[in-house]
């Protein structure tokens, strides 16, 4: 299977969470909405000014340069009689426009303030043309009742301040599907043992450190699970456990076909695997099933090819499954700043840096961070994009279009 093929299987076996939960706008950042919410009023809700200056009748403005301000109109704090003939209020950006008034003459037009011997004051303005009322109408940003979210709305910082200006507190939203992490592989020890307490063979657990902050910000409550060993009874008995209180699992390692890799054999055993390999590099020998109701991600143990697979499957897979839409993945043009060596075969997706090219609007350029290598962690140092390698490409050189995939859009 190649990669877009594969992402096609999983989004179509996925199926969504359905259960909601009511919770507070305040929690509600990066959760799904599972409900239409509409506003709650207009927005504005009364004609607002747009501007600082001074509120008066349009019809007054073209035969007449002095005006009696008879109040101020502050945000918060309206002017609440109305505008007569050749009156104006003081009125600032915010404030309710009052009645009578349909134009906002603004405070730079002002030539004089000049204050009679009633008291009274009179604001006298420059000429000036008014092709602009400064005034905002009921209902000119939202309408009362106008729908502001969808069911699988991600809630963004930008869609939570609307809904909260638009009165709404709380939310139903999809529950967090249980997402469970294990490592896998006797050589492995949690970071913190000192160095020298290694063994000769044993390297730190990196990938569920990588696994967990990658997938952090999504809506689903991580659970880190003990560390498989390579030991085939072992990992059948941790994964029938887990497969029972969570909706998906995420092993990492153990699923070649070296003589301890037993994931995939397991999750054979004990329900579907629905695919295993994948024309894909980094990232071949993924696989995907499911045991009982759970659905699990073995990935390869590389750490390269456990970011790699996370990013362009895992992930993609986890926003189905809390609820929303997948999106297609991006793909931005550039042109190869560093030669691609490439085997015909499997579509390949190096760790590049792009940048924009010196001439503002002659597009991106890209180059790799040097030795592609699928253990190289360091491969991603400084990486903003996976540089796309199509699976018929031969070695490809400087000057030659690719497809780049940004990290910043496969982040979130
Ligand atoms: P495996 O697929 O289990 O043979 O693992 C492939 C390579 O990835 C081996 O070099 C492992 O030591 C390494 N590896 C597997 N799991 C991890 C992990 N959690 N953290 C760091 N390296 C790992
Ligand atoms: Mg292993």
């Amino acid at each position: 299977m190649d990669l877009e093929e594969a992402r096609d299987a999983l989004f179509a076996q996925l199926t969504p969470h359905s259960a909601s939960e009511c919770i507070p706008l305040t929690q509600a950042h990066g959760r799904i909405t599972a409900e239409v919410v509409r506003a709650q009023l207009p927005l504005p809700p009364f004609p607002a000014s747009a501007m600082d200056g001074y509120a008066l009748r349009q019809q007054d403005a073209s035969n007449q340069e002095t005006f009696r301000i008879v109040g101020p109109g502050l945000a918060g704090h309206p002017f609440t009689g109305s505008i007569a003939a050749g009156e104006c209020v003081r009125i600032f950006t915010g404030a309710v426009v009052p009645d009578g008034a349909d134009l906002i003459v603004l405070q730079e037009q002002v030539a004089e303030i000049v204050t009679a011997e009633n008291d009274d004051k009179n604001v006298r303005f420059m000429p000036h043309k008014t092709d602009e009322d400064y005034i905002r109408p009921i209902g000119n940003d939202v309408q009362l009742g106008q729908q502001m979210t969808a069911p699988g709305d991600r809630l963004s910082p930008l869609l939570l301040g609307a809904l909260a200006a638009a009165g709404v507190c709380e939310i139903n939203v999809y529950r967090r599907p249980k997402v469970g992490i294990f490592s896998s592989g006797d050589e492995l020890r949690d970071p913190g043992t000192p160095p020298e307490a290694l063994a000769l063979g044993q390297i730190y657990d990196s990938n569920s450190f990588t696994l967990v902050s990658l997938l952090r910000h999504l809506p689903v409550e991580l659970i880190t699970l003990d560390r498989l060993p390579d030991d085939p009874d072992a990992v059948e008995e941790a994964l029938a456990e887990a497969s029972r209180r969570c909706d998906m699992l995420i092993t990492s390692g153990g699923v070649s076909v070296g003589d301890a890799d037993f994931i995939g054999a397991t999750i054979a055993r004990l329900g579907q695997l629905s695919f295993w390999r994948l024309n894909l590099k980094p990232g071949k020998p993924l696989a995907f099933g499911k045991i009982e109701d759970c659905w699990i991600f073995g990935l390869p143990g590389n750490p390269v090819s456990t970011i790699v697979t996370c990013l362009l499957l895992v992930m993609p897979s986890l926003h189905v499954l809390c609820g929303t839409v997948p999106k297609p993945l991006l793909r931005i043009s550039a042109t190869l700043a560093s030669p691609v060596s490439h085997r015909p075969g499997r579509a390949e997706y190096q760790r590049g840096i792009y940048s924009q090219n010196a001439r503002l609007g002659s597009g991106l350029r890209v180059k790799h961070t040097g030795d592609q290598g699928s253990n190289r962690l360091s491969t991603f140092a400084g990486a903003n994009c996976l540089i796309e390698i199509p699976k018929d490409s031969g070695d490809l050189d400087v000057g030659a279009d690719v497809n780049i995939l940004l990290l910043s859009d496969l982040l979130t």
